[in-house]
């Protein structure tokens, strides 16, 4: 399989254009969309001697990669504008593939005190406990605290750009500076700003991160993952991660991943128009606690995510109305429209209630730790649609 010829892009193509054209392959068939290979294995040259067993393309064995999983990278790349990328069995094989290939006994590793569940796992439990490597966590929004963590084998520095899930701020640009000055790279987990709303490449990190499960599929039936950037550190991750951990992405996972990636910024726009309207209905309201969103003024780093983020806020909040976990459950339970279930980034809205419990939940603000939080994930239903349900629950749950 080949890209198609016509492919040649002009290097200024913009989001929506690159969506529906990177990456696409043909085969003799001529058909114009990517074909589904599931074949595990291929056709050998005549002299078996002159392949390599850990080759990192396709034609060899689909654990060093598949077709329709280079079609995939190859539109990631594009989309984030980065050199290389590896797609992944989930967005967790992602975030291991960079721990377990770029850091190894002896280093150290500066992490965000705001992150995602499995690196929080990683980084305080499996890879100190088994490996021996030292964590050090942070608020990453206090940049000489970052700059103190700093040591002389420190070899990453592990953020979220936005943060699953209180949607704190990560300044990528200064983080990045401070670690390559103390001679770290810098992984970003963009999982909650897929490109057309961030590249984190643009302002200094070094690997880019995502849950493909989330938006970027979009329509929540398939889980993938993929670390982008520059090839000297994409391929290791491919030969050590994939090739010989096998962390693999099935290639039907991958063709259905590059198939909802199409509309990935035309989703966006939904996605983020009905979020603001959505935080402006719950910041008005008297019975919501707190809300944190950061397209609203009165979110901690509004200022830099309208910058970084060039006004586009995502389609991520997190909130609590007024009382305690049974009130939050009886909130949930009286949604119509919106689901109760996890994930985020899909087509359907999606609601998650999570306690005060559980170590990471020390590092949340305030209202976080005292009242828990709903973590919601606004889809594509119409935004009058969603308003209308928020306010319905509302009113059932305070009557
Ligand atoms: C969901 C998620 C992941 C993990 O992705 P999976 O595909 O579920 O393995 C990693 N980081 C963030 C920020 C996520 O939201």
């Amino acid at each position: 399989m080949t890209e198609r010829p016509d492919r040649t892009r002009p290097a200024t193509l913009s989001d929506a254009s690159l969506a529906v054209h990177a990456g696409i392959q043909v085969d003799s068939t001529k058909a114009l969309r990517t074909p589904l290979v599931m074949a595990n294995s291929y056709l050998l040259p005549e002299d078996p001697s002159e392949i390599s067993w850990s080759a990192t393309a396709p034609g060899l064995y689909t654990r060093n990669t598949g077709v329709n999983q280079q079609a995939l990278q190859d539109k990631l790349a594009a989309l984030e504008g980065g050199e290389d990328a590896v797609a992944l069995a989930s967005g967790v094989a992602a975030l291991h593939a960079v721990f377990f290939t770029h850091v190894r006994v002896g280093d150290h590793v500066v992490v965000s005190d705001v992150t995602y569940e499995a690196t929080w796992r990683l980084w305080t439990e499996l890879l100190p406990q088994r490996y021996g490597i030292e964590a050090t966590f942070v608020d990453i929004t206090d940049h000489d605290a970052v700059r103190a963590a700093m040591r002389p084998n420190t070899r990453l520095v592990c953020v979220e750009a936005m943060a699953n899930p209180t949607t704190q701020v990560t300044d990528v640009a200064a983080i990045a500076d401070i670690a390559h000055g103390a001679g770290a790279i810098l992984m970003v987990d963009s999982t909650y700003t897929p490109p057309p709303c961030y590249r984190p490449l643009r302002d200094g990190a070094d690997l880019v991160v995502h849950s493909l499960t989330k938006y970027i599929n979009g329509h929540g039936d398939a889980m993938g993952g993929a670390v982008i950037g520059r090839h000297e550190l994409i391929e290791p991750i491919k030969a050590d991660a994939m090739v010989d951990v096998g962390g693999i992405i099935s290639p039907f996972n991958a063709w259905q991943i590059q198939r909802g990636s199409v509309t990935l910024p035309l989703r966006m726009r939904q996605h983020l128009a009905s979020a603001q309207a959505i935080a402006e209905l719950l910041a008005d309201d008297p019975r919501v606690a707190y809300i944190y969103y950061p397209g609203l003024p009165s979110h901690p780093q509004h200022e830099l995510a309208a910058r970084q983020f060039d006004g586009a806020f995502g389609g991520m909040m997190a909130f609590a109305v007024d009382g305690g976990p049974d009130v939050q459950n009886r909130f949930v339970a009286n949604l119509r429209l919106i689901t109760s279930g996890f994930s985020l980034g899909h087509d359907d809205s999606l609601i998650v209630h999570t306690g005060t419990e559980g170590g990471r939940v020390s590092t949340y603000p305030e209202p976080f730790r005292r009242l828990g939080h709903l973590r919601l994930s606004v889809g594509l239903e119409d935004t009058h649609d969603l308003l209308a349900d928020l306010r319905a629950a509302l009113d059932a749950t305070f009557r």
